[in-house]
């Protein structure tokens, strides 16, 4: 075990660095029953029901990019973590830290966008903080969000749940949004055509919940991409995952992007995608509810869960187009700072 002494980017890179700080520093201090499974969002009892409670922070850079900007980022994020237990996500907080000199009519266009984004997901911003921070103390606008909604009675969704046989499915193409941002970044302006996919999952969640009602759990591969995801649901229950290459959806000019910048494309960000993990049975019909809602076009069945190949593995494979197996591991270090 590596002894972390200080603060470093990979502590935020939503992979396995991250995980390390959550587990051997907050989850020490403080360590709660809800906290535990690891999930996106909370599920706590509140007056006879079960509310689910998630926050975020976001501090993407460049805040305007194509597709969006961190106002977008900062409702949809939330709006999924708490989206993922199967809630209805009802409300949400936001804070505001902005750096002394940042330009008033850009941060209107980043609340105008809040509100729309907002509305398009059926939910309200009821309360918020500003703080400013004396110039060259922060870079211009951070946003905090935080969310919170009802758990309709019998939903109980969690990475824990994964059994041998299940399906996983994606919501569609990966890697968008990290190619995005990095695209506007450090003059890799290379593709203008890639926009970010930052989208409002709660109804497509809500659609697929419906449609396959034993659903077991899903996830927005944000940062880490989907290979952290998969990794956390393979330790989360316990079982082995196997992914077919060519069933991933990925677009073109981000494989190229990819091969280009040297990332792997499952360990890029996505900002309006979600990995389902259903039982077989159910897999077509989840499949047809993604493909229904305006974000699931590209929906595709990518994989299966298997029982541990020994007793206590929990690995992620990728079986490439070529008929070799690679390990899809947990993202390490950092790859992209700053990318929501
Ligand atoms: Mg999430």
């Amino acid at each position: 075990m590596i002894k972390d002494t200080e603060v470093r980017l990979g502590h935020g890179s939503g992979g396995a660095m991250m995980k390390r700080l959550i587990d051997t520093l907050f989850l020490e201090e403080f360590a709660d029953e809800a906290a535990l499974p690891g999930d996106d969002a909370a599920v706590v009892p509140l007056g006879g029901e079960r509310v689910a409670v998630s926050t975020d922070s976001f501090v993407v850079t460049p805040a305007f990019f194509p597709g969006g900007n961190i106002g977008r980022v900062a409702v949809c994020g939330t709006v999924n973590d708490v989206a993922t237990s199967g809630a209805r996500v009802a409300y949400l907080t936001c804070g505001f830290i902005l750096e002394e000199g940042y330009p008033i009519d850009k941060l209107r266009e980043i609340a105008r966008t809040m509100a729309q984004t907002a509305a398009e997901a059926g939910v309200k911003i009821v309360t918020g903080d500003t703080k400013v921070v004396e110039r060259g103390k922060a870079d211009g606008v951070f946003i905090n969000t935080a969310g919170v909604g009802l758990v309709p009675v019998n939903v109980d969704l969690s990475g824990a749940h994964c059994r041998p046989g299940d399906v996983v499915l994606v919501s569609g193409t990966i890697g968008d949004h990290g190619i995005a941002i990095v695209s506007q970044r450090e003059g890799l302006a290379f593709s203008t055509t890639i926009q970010s996919d930052a989208a409002p999952l709660n109804h497509l969640i809500a659609d697929v919940l419906a449609a396959a009602p034993n659903t077991r759990c899903f996830r927005d591969p944000t940062r880490g991409g989907v290979a952290s995801t998969l990794n956390e649901f393979a330790e989360a229950s316990g079982v082995d995952i196997v992914v077919r290459e060519q069933d991933v959806p990925v677009r073109d000019e981000v494989r190229g992007a990819c091969d280009m910048l040297g990332y792997d494309v499952f360990q890029v960000a996505n900002e309006g995608k979600i990995i389902a993990v259903v039982p077989a049975g159910e897999a077509a019909d989840a499949l047809r509810a993604m493909r229904s809602n305006r974000y699931g076009a590209d929906a595709a069945i990518i994989g299966e869960v298997t029982e541990p190949a020994t007793p206590g593995s929990h690995t992620v494979r990728l079986q490439t187009p070529f008929g070799s197996t690679r390990i899809l591991d947990m993202l390490v270090g950092e790859q992209l700072p700053r990318i929501c």
